[in-house]
């Protein structure tokens, strides 16, 4: 049964210079008519292929809280209609600091969503403006101040290193104070200059300065370091949570669990099938309204896929892949069948055996893509 839902909201009320996301300016966008859609869609496949409880669910975007309060009031009201959220037990809803005000804080608590996880990617006024973002300093602790007066207890912050012209000393100062705002989770990602993104086009034209990979290091090494002495525990390669705050959605995607993908662009994995949505919105409008779903594509995941993201994902994880776990769901030997890659791992002292299960070392987790392509393209097809 599929316990997991993902929900897309593609409207941003500005565009950032790295996003790659699928994304369209809010102003002049058929807001209402995509919530109809959406739950149109939702209804759609839950009854073909029904659950009896969703546990996870989490609305992302593009920028959920770009909607206005009416509108997410809709969304959350005709959600908890058409799928079965009783049992939610982690309900997510991704917010930017300057638009989630009073009202729409209401609104979401009120419909049950039990976890925030704010877009800040960094404190400092001068990157922010330099990767587009139009928030500040002051309006992330403010949104922070409000979401607890409302009554949220469960706020993740994302942020970003690698950015352009970023010293280590800047990403220190952002982790200081990431961490001085008694935040639950953290989520820390690199930047990867993405195609049809603002920094793609300079960085073409040479006129993008990133951080050498050495200061790279320095600042992951520093997150590593500064969130274990505040108290949190790395639970996967970027994401860092005070005990018991563990994301257990995005565990879903790690422990390459299936799950719902709803919304333009998005997507899911059902019964063994992964698929994407259309992502521009008249193509996925238009197929709602006709009645069909609107799937761009499909792919059915071979068992030696799954087996082999079984590994890439499952690795990400600080716990790494366990043997029982691994035997139980794909009915084979991690061990045996990939034997040669490990003792090759280890030896290079990048994978450790450890509590019944093969995971990163202190090296491996600086160097996980080498590691995870180890375990691409060896399984024969059946
Ligand atoms: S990073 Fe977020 S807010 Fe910025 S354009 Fe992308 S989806 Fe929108």
């Amino acid at each position: 049964m599929i316990k997991a839902a993902y929900v897309h909201i593609p409207f941003c009320e500005h565009i950032c210079h790295y996003c790659d996301f699928n994304k369209v300016f809010l102003k002049n966008q058929p807001v209402d008519e995509y919530i109809q859609a959406l739950l149109e869609e939702m209804k759609r496949t839950i009854k073909e292929h029904p659950t009896t409880a969703l546990e996870t669910v989490y609305i992302g975007g593009g920028t959920p809280t770009a909607l206005s309060a009416s509108q997410l009031d809709c969304l959350l009201k005709g959600m908890k209609e058409v799928l079965p959220l009783a049992q939610v037990q982690e309900y997510t809803i991704e917010v930017n600091p300057d638009s989630i005000e009073e009202d729409k804080l209401d609104v979401i608590q009120k419909h049950g969503v039990n976890r925030l996880s704010m877009g800040v990617q960094t404190f400092n006024e001068d990157l922010l403006q330099a990767i587009g973002r139009t928030h500040s300093r002051k309006s992330i602790t403010d949104a922070i101040k409000r979401s607890r007066l409302a009554g949220f207890s469960n706020i993740s912050l994302d942020l970003m290193f690698g950015l352009p012209g970023q010293k280590p000393i800047d990403f220190i100062e952002t982790i200081q104070e990431a961490i001085a705002l008694d935040i639950e989770h953290i989520s820390a990602y690199s930047l990867k200059v993405e195609e049809k993104t603002v920094f793609y086009n300079r960085k073409r034209q040479g006129k993008l300065s990133l951080p050498p990979e050495e200061d790279e290091v320095e600042m992951y090494e520093q997150l590593l370091k500064m969130s274990k002495e505040a108290g949190f525990g790395q639970y996967e390669i970027s994401n860092f949570a005070k005990a018991g705050y563990e994301s257990k959605h995005n565990l879903v995607y790690w422990n390459n669990d299936e799950y719902y993908g709803f919304g333009a662009g998005a997507h899911g994995y059902v019964n063994g099938v992964r698929h994407q949505n259309h992502g521009p919105l008249p193509k996925y409008l238009k197929a709602v309204e006709e009645g069909t779903h609107p799937t761009l594509s499909t792919h059915k995941v071979s068992h030696i896929e799954r087996i082999e993201e079984a590994m890439f994902m499952g690795l990400r994880k600080k716990e790494g892949v366990s043997f029982a776990e691994f035997e139980r769901k794909y009915g084979h030997s991690l061990l045996e069948l990939f034997r040669e890659q490990i003792d090759l791992l280890e030896k290079r002292g990048l994978l450790v055996c450890q509590d019944g299960a093969i995971k990163l070392t202190e090296n491996g987790l600086l160097l996980g893509n080498e590691v995870f392509e180890q375990f691409i393209a060896v399984l024969e097809n059946e």
